[in-house]
């Protein structure tokens, strides 16, 4: 309870401690807090209002046969569940769905409130809370129409009651002034509401942007060192962890410094370019390819044993040999070194041997595959 106060309070005040690695998950995940400690507010709220109101009805004024007494104990253990529910499973489509019942709840009860004691000043007052939880819970497009459908039933209701209601002193001047009280505090909480979900969808595209420029590298439109050397370690950690197999392939283009010479640079850029995509096409979706730097480039394997991933850069050398770019015709080769992850190595050791193969491989010729276990 104390914890969730202290969550509450800091949400609410917008109180959040700077995080220095912000992903648009983390940015995503904030707002899906935000809605459900206010979710949980607003039960918590009404669930201890009701339930007071309900005692003082049933045990102060006018007995356990009071209309209000039932309605206020049906609606406070309705209020409780959601607060369970919540608990129990804080999911976004769990609270995507207390939010609706809670809304149609809540319209249900302020409308029957104001029919069964209409003569009763405040049953009024709390019609205002309804636009505001709608509007802020479901966001400005969905909330809107709750809060418009509550609008056209809340004014048809005290409508008809000018002459009837507070003892015929409920009049045609306090239907207006309720009316436009009502409609602008609406079209205020919706044009922030507005602009509020404007600055998100601003601030997630900019960090999406952010993200990719600082993982994708912009000539091959792969990983980048950073996020290669993320992947490498994550890969690591999982191999460590459940004993899976993993290999690790390091190659490197071929006198690239000839093509260069050849072709020219821009040229050069684009056999990149072009290699990159062919690569591409054979990747796996638990691979991860990335640029290593330069026209070197690391592919992890997870639960592939050396051998299949002999056959795996096999099919990638023939397939590059024999590859025609459209910016350079002179024949392209690559050489790979591969190397397999045991137990306890570091992500730099297992690196450092898949250089050594590779450096092998350039050493004995180029275009060809070499393994570190098998250096003699
Ligand atoms: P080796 O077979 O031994 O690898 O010979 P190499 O000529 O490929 O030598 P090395 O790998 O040491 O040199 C890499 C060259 O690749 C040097 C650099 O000019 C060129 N290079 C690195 N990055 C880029 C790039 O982004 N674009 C272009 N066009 N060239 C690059
Ligand atoms: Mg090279
Ligand atoms: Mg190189």
């Amino acid at each position: 309870m104390k914890s969730f106060f202290k969550k509450m309070y800091t949400t609410l005040l917008c109180i959040t401690p700077p995080n220095s690695s912000i992903s648009l998950d983390s940015f995503q995940r904030l707002d899906h807090n935000r809605k459900r400690l206010l979710l949980k507010t607003c039960l918590y709220i009404t669930f201890f209002t009701l339930f007071i109101f309900s005692c003082l009805h049933a045990f102060v004024y006018q007995g356990i046969s009071n209309l209000a007494f039932l309605l206020e104990i049906t609606f406070s253990l309705a209020a409780l569940y959601g607060i369970i529910s919540l608990t129990r499973s804080p999911t976004p489509e769990k609270i995507a769905k207390i939010t609706t019942f809670s809304t149609l709840i809540f319209a249900a009860f302020l409308l029957m409130f104001i029919h069964l004691v209409p003569h009763q000043n405040f049953s009024l007052i709390w019609v205002f809370f309804f636009p505001i939880f709608a509007i802020i819970m479901h966001g400005p497009k969905i909330g809107l129409r709750y809060a418009l459908v509550f609008l056209v039933a809340l004014l048809s209701m005290t409508y008809n009651g000018i002459g009837y209601w507070h003892n015929g002193d409920w009049n045609t001047l306090s239907f207006i002034r309720l009316s436009l009280a009502m409609t602008i505090l609406t079209f205020i909480i919706y044009v922030n509401e507005v602009a509020l979900t404007n600055a998100k969808l601003q601030a997630e595209f900019s960090l999406e942007k952010l993200h990719s420029l600082s993982s994708i590298d912009a000539l091959t439109q792969i990983a980048n060192r950073r996020k290669i050397d993320q992947a490498l370690f994550n890969a690591i950690q999982h191999a460590e962890r459940y004993n899976a197999p993993l290999t690790l392939t390091l190659f490197d283009i071929d006198d690239f410094k000839r093509i260069n010479d050849q072709c020219g640079h821009l040229a050069g850029d684009k056999v990149l370019f072009e290699l990159v995509q062919q690569i591409k096409s054979s990747i796996r979706s638990t691979d991860s390819f990335g640029r290593w730097g330069g026209e070197e480039f690391l592919i992890i394997l997870p639960n592939e044993t050396l051998e299949s991933a002999r056959q795996f850069c096999e099919k990638i050398r023939v397939c590059i040999e024999n590859t025609t770019f459209t910016e350079c015709s002179t024949q392209i080769t690559c050489s790979f070194g591969i190397a397999e992850f045991k137990k306890g190595m570091t992500e730099d050791q297992l690196i450092e041997q898949a250089d050594k193969a590779l450096y092998l491989a350039k050493d004995s010729g180029k275009n060809q595959i070499k393994i570190f276990s098998e250096i003699p």
